[in-house]
């Protein structure tokens, strides 16, 4: 069964792992650090802070940004539930805003039509999280405007495009955000098992995403209110949580990360066969924006309306299945989600993400998937058609 997505794990990687394992710190020693370094030098930020999750790292994002009670957040129904959920573990409101038909991207006009709407109803979200769908950077220069104008910070959600470029700037460098987030899931562009990173060029925000990492503590000599202690005293300033990396898994981040151009070439290679071999039958493959590079961490086909009526979703699922190809949607909308329904939102609010999780499949992509494997997925779509 060739499936949508899959780890790469060779033998460095494996090797670094055990030897981390030997060090005498295995959870807060210098990998952690290193693994950060790395990951600041590859996106371009002053800082990185290593997370157990990419869902961590959009939650400390937003408490750093100072969102709190009554605030309101917005992002794109089409992501995964973390990047709505994070405004509800702060006590914020959230709601969305359509995509693009083509990028699946957030639609920029609709934002920027949203965004006049709130301020005439004093409703403005304090954050939006943009979500740089299957790794294709989002517009955020015209977000950047569009932040200065309404007055809301920007966090990334960069789960999809660590090793993108958007003009040759790497995704997630925060020149035209506040903070982004990188997810290391398995499935991710490079994976650390379980975990993420927080990215920004911002000191204030790095040093308080810094102590809410660790339960609100600080151990920093300059700011501790009492300063006639012994070396080993610390104090609890605020309010955080333990949503620390491990050094095991920094040293599989910093062996994954020396991949990563490979991984992402691997990627555009597949991309490039399918846009080759599929563009002759009536399917709609993904827009890639120009000065966008994407790293493709998803690859998603959607079906033209009269297959879909003669078929149904189910009956293409399935037919791909028995080939061998398992599919995947990318994703449900979150408004549609029975929790967010209950929060008031319901069908039709958001048209064409709906439109697009109807019509949609992730078709494999990933570091390993063969030129047969390839030729399978493309065999089986074309025989969808006939
Ligand atoms: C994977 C993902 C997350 C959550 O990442 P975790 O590391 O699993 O917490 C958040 N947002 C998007 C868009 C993702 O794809």
């Amino acid at each position: 069964m060739i499936s949508y997505g899959k780890q790469y794990i060779d033998q460095d990687d494996i090797d670094a792992v055990a030897e981390a394992l030997k060090a005498d710190f295995i959870t807060q020693g210098p990998l952690v650090k290193k693994f950060e370094e790395e990951l600041s030098k590859k996106v371009k930020t002053a800082y990185a802070l290593g997370f157990n999750s990419a869902t961590s790292a959009l939650h400390i994002g937003c408490l750093s940004l100072g969102l709190g009670r009554n605030d309101i957040l917005w992002t794109v129904p089409n992501s995964f539930v973390a990047s709505a959920n994070c405004a509800l573990y702060c006590d914020a409101n959230i709601d969305f805003v359509d995509i693009d038909k083509d990028t699946y991207n957030v639609d920029i006009y609709e934002l920027e039509k949203k965004l006049k709407q709130a301020r005439i109803l004093k409703k403005l979200p304090k954050i939006f999280i943009p979500v740089h769908f299957s790794g294709q950077p989002t517009n955020q220069e015209k977000i950047w405007e569009l932040s200065q104008e309404f007055g809301f910070k920007i966090l990334e959600d960069a789960s999809h495009s660590l090793g993108a470029t958007r003009n040759n700037e790497p995704a997630a460098s925060c020149r035209w955000s506040d903070m982004a987030v990188l997810s290391f899931h398995a499935v991710k562009m490079i994976t650390t098992g379980e975990g993420g990173a927080l990215v920004t060029s911002n000191a204030g925000l790095y040093s308080s995403a810094l102590t809410l990492r660790t339960h609100g503590i600080t151990r920093d000599k300059e700011s501790l209110k009492d300063q006639d202690q012994l070396p080993f005293y610390y104090e609890q300033q605020h309010l955080g949580f333990n949503y620390r990396i491990t050094d095991i898994a920094s040293a599989l981040g910093i062996s994954q990360l020396k991949k990563l151009e490979i991984f992402v070439n691997a990627r555009q290679k597949i991309a490039s066969n399918y846009f080759s071999e599929l563009s002759d039958i009536d399917i709609k493959l993904p827009k890639i924006e120009s000065g966008n590079e994407s790293s493709f961490h998803l690859f998603v086909v959607q079906f033209p309306q009269n297959l879909l009526q003669k078929k149904g979703m189910k009956k293409i699922y399935s037919s791909l299945l028995d080939d061998g190809i398992n599919t995947n949607l990318h994703y449900y909308p979150i408004h549609l989600q029975p929790y967010y329904q209950a929060r008031g939102f319901s069908r039709g609010d958001f048209p064409i993400s709906e439109h697009y999780a109807n019509s949609s499949l992730s078709i494999p992509i990933y570091v390993s998937l063969s030129e047969n494997d390839q030729t399978q997925v493309i065999t089986a779509i074309k025989k969808l058609f006939k």
